[in-house]
């Protein structure tokens, strides 16, 4: 294996946005990869963005979708390599609970394939990735605690 030639840090952050949909309560995801990786919307925080700017306005680009924030979920992190630089990079990703205010799944930017609503249990069973699956598993946590 040819050892890397740089390791790099990157800091993304997104959101979970949530809506009640016929007394269910949904959530928004994007599918990568040909459609075939669905994720948790996010991406990289430009400068002179707050985490939470960089997140209403991922989660607004990606899902075509806009919230109100209600709270930070947590951080995750993965390394993952890039290939064409030869470069390992360290992601810390920061999600966000928010509310749906407006917005329709079919204006997601050409950043990803797709967006969609999905149940939270419909959701926990497609993302891929096991760091989108605990912040999914906290934003369900929370708002059945905010509804008892
Ligand atoms: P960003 O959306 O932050 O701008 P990007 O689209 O350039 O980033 P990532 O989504 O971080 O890049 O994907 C880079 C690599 O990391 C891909 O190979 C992807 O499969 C992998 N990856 C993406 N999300 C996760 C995750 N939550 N856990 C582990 N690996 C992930």
């Amino acid at each position: 294996m040819i050892k890397p030639a740089a390791l790099i840090k990157q800091t993304s952050s997104g959101g979970v946005i949530f809506r009640q949909s016929s007394g269910q309560a949904e959530i928004a995801l994007v599918s990568v990869k040909g459609g075939k990786a669905w994720c948790l919307p996010k991406g990289l925080v430009d400068s002179g963005e707050t985490p939470e700017m960089t997140a209403v306005r991922e989660v607004r680009e990606e899902t075509g979708l806009n919230g109100n924030i209600i709270g930070k979920l947590g951080d995750i992190a993965y390394w993952y390599y890039i290939r064409d630089e030869n470069v390992k990079c360290r992601k810390t990703v920061s999600f966000y609970l928010m509310e749906y205010v407006s917005g329709d799944t079919a204006d997601h930017d050409s950043e990803v394939d797709s967006a969609e609503w999905f149940s939270f249990e419909d959701a926990l069973a497609r993302v891929r990735y096991r760091g989108d699956k605990s912040i999914i598993s906290k934003a369900l946590a929370w708002i059945q605690e905010d509804r008892a």
